[in-house]
C-alpha cells in the first residue's frame, strides 16, 4: 500500500466515525511562541484541549506535518542510526474534545489497524500506563489481546527511548496517561518489546500512542479529574507504510526510495543503502517544508535549526563526493513525491529551490575549507577534536557544533563540548567589547534594500554563521 492510500485510508476511516478532516498546519506553530516548531497533531488544537478556544466539532482528525529537530522533542540525533526517525515526519491523528474516551479511541485504532489496514494482530504488542487498569481492561477483555502482549509501563528511564506512558502538555494542565501500540517486525531484528532492557532496538517499532487527557494538574502537582477527558492520537505514516510494504526501515518505504534515488543521481554515490543519502533524503523534507512554512536559514530560532539541518546533508553530499550545489535539485523529487499531498509545496518550490540554492553556495567554500582543517587537526590527533578548532570550524566556517559533534561520532572521535564552550564564552566577551563598533557598522545598512532578510544579516558579518 502505497503511502498516499495510508494517508487517504486513515482520514476517510475516521470521517466515516463522525471525524471532521482538518488540514495539516504549517510547521511554525501560530498560537504557542513557547513551541519552536509544530511537533505533533495536536499543537493546532492545543488552545481547544485548554478550553481557551471551542471549534464547530467535537471529533476531528487530520495528516500533520511536524519537525522534530529542535527543543523538547529533538530526534537530529537518531536520524542515520536508527530505522525508525526523521526530522520530518507525517503524523496521522485522531482527536476527541470532550466527546469519545478511551473505548472508542482504542477500538477505532483497532479496527484500523486489522481490518482496514489488515495487520496481523498477533504481531501488535500493546503498552498501558502501569495504573491505567481501565486501559488495560479494554484491550484484554473487550478488543481480546492476549495479556502476554499488554505491557505495563511505569517510569523506564534506563532505556535510551524509553516509554513512560504518562503524557503532560507542560508541567502543570491537562496530562494523563496513554497507551501505545508496537509492532513486531520479527526476531532477526536486534530490540526487545518495551519496557525491557532492549527496548532501544528497532525490534518492536512503535508506531501509534493514544493520549487520553483525564487530569489537570495544578502548580502543587495535585492531580484533578478533567470534566471533560480528551484523546488526542498519533501515528508516524512512515513507520505505518513500512509495515504495509513489508520492509523494516522507513527509509526503504517508496516515498524514501524516490528521494534516495534522486540524491544518488545528484551525489554520484552508487551505494543504495548509505547512510549519507539516508540523511540527505530526510533532510530534504525538512529543509523544504520549513522552506515552504516562512522560515529561512539565520543564525538563530527557526531559521538555525532550519540553517543546520541544511548543512548536515550538504556535509554528508560532500562526504559522497559532490562538492557543487545539488541539494536544491532534490526539490523537484520531492514535488512529485509529496506535491499532491501538500499543493503549497508546489506553489512555493521555484522559492523553496532559491532559498537552498543560495545557503549551498554560501556554505559551499567554507565546508570545503573547513573539512581541510579538520581533517589537518584529525591526523594530528586522530581520537580527539580540541574545542578551539571545532569553534574556529564554528565561528570562520560555519559549521554548527551539531554538525561537528555529528562527524565525531561517525569516526569515534572525542569532541571536547567543554572546550567548544570555553572558546564560545571567550569570544562572546571580545564581542561585548567590541560592541559600540559594532552598533556603527549596523546603521549603514539599513538602507540595502533586501528581500530575504535572514541573508543581509549574514553580508554583514564578516564571519559566515
Ligand atoms: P519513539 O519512542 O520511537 O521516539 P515517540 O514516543 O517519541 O517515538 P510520540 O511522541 O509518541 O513518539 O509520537 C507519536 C507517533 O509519531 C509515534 O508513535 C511514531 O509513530 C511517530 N513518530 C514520533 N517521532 C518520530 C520521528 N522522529 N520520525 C518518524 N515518526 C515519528
Ligand atoms: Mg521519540
Ligand atoms: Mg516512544
Ligand atoms: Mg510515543
Amino acid at each position: 500500500m502505497k503511502s498516499a492510500e495510508i494517508r487517504e485510508k486513515f482520514l476517510k476511516f475516521f470521517e466515516s466515525k463522525g471525524h471532521t478532516i482538518v488540514r495539516s498546519s504549517p510547521l511554525v506553530p501560530g498560537n504557542d511562541p513557547t513551541m519552536l516548531l509544530t511537533n505533533s497533531g495536536m499543537v493546532q488544537f492545543k488552545d481547544v484541549f485548554l478550553g481557551l478556544d471551542t471549534r464547530p466539532y467535537s471529533r476531528a482528525t487530520s495528516v500533520q506535518r511536524c519537525v522534530r529537530a529542535g527543543g523538547k522533542h529533538n530526534d537530529l540525533e537518531n536520524v542515520g542510526y536508527t530505522a525508525r526517525h526523521h526530522t520530518f515526519f507525517e503524523m496521522l491523528g485522531n482527536f476527541s474534545f470532550g466527546d469519545y474516551f478511551k473505548r472508542d479511541a482504542i477500538a477505532y485504532a483497532w479496527e484500523l489497524l486489522t481490518k482496514v489496514y489488515g495487520l496481523p494482530a498477533e504481531k501488535l504488542t500493546v503498552t498501558v500506563y502501569q495504573e491505567d487498569d481501565e486501559a488495560y481492561d479494554i484491550w484484554a477483555n473487550e478488543i481480546g489481546v492476549p495479556k502476554e502482549r499488554i505491557i505495563r509501563i511505569g517510569d523506564n528511564k534506563g532505556a535510551r527511548y524509553a516509554s513512560d506512558n504518562f503524557w503532560q502538555m507542560a508541567d502543570t494542565g491537562p496530562c494523563g496517561p496513554c497507551t501505545e501500540v508496537f509492532y513486531d517486525h520479527g526476531a532477526d531484528i536486534w530490540g526487545g518489546p518495551p519496557g525491557s532492557a532492549e527496548e532501544d532496538g528497532d525490534r518492536f517499532i512503535e508506531i501509534w500512542n493514544l493520549v487520553f487527557m483525564q487530569f489537570n494538574r495544578d502548580e502543587a502537582g495535585n492531580m484533578t479529574r478533567l470534566p471533560k477527558p480528551c484523546v488526542d492520537t498519533g501515528m508516524g505514516i512512515e513507520r505505518l507504510a513500512a509495515v504495509l510494504q513489508h520492509v523494516h526501515s522507513n527509509y526503504e518505504i517508496d516515498l524514501f526510495q524516490n528521494l534516495i534515488s534522486a540524491a544518488a543521481r545528484e551525489t554520484g554515490a552508487t551505494d543504495l543503502e548509505s547512510k549519507s543519502l539516508r540523511v540527505i533524503a530526510d533532510h530534504i523534507r525538512a529543509a523544504a517544508f520549513l522552506i515552504v512554512d516562512g522560515v529561512i536559514p539565520s543564525s538563530e530560532g527557526h531559521g538555525y535549526v532550519l540553517r543546520r539541518i541544511i548543512r548536515r546533508a550538504l556535509r554528508h553530499g560532500h562526504k559522497l563526493g559532490q562538492a557543487k550545489p545539488f541539494f536544491y535539485k532534490l526539490v523537484e523529487d520531492l514535488d512529485k513525491e509529496m506535491g499532491a499531498a501538500y499543493p503549497e509545496l508546489t506553489e512555493a518550490k521555484a522559492r523553496v529551490a532559491e532559498v537552498l540554492r543560495a545557503e549551498e553556495e554560501r556554505f559551499g567554500e567554507t565546508l570545503e575549507n573547513g573539512m581541510k582543517i579538520l581533517e589537518a587537526q584529525l591526523a594530528k590527533d586522530p581520537k580527539n577534536l580540541d574545542g578551539a578548532t571545532a569553534f574556529t570550524l564554528y565561528d570562520t566556517y560555519g559549521f554548527p557544533r551539531d554538525l561537528t559533534a555529528d562527524i565525531c561520532r561517525e569516526r569515534g572521535v572525542t569532541f571536547d563540548e567543554a572546550g567548544f564552550d570555553a572558546a564560545m564564552e571567550q569570544q562572546k566577551k571580545t564581542a561585548r567589547a567590541a560592541g559600540k563598533f559594532k552598533m556603527a557598522a549596523k546603521v549603514e545598512y539599513t538602507g540595502e534594500k533586501t528581500r530575504f532578510v535572514g541573508y543581509e544579516s549574514l553580508h554583514h558579518d564578516s564571519k559566515v554563521i
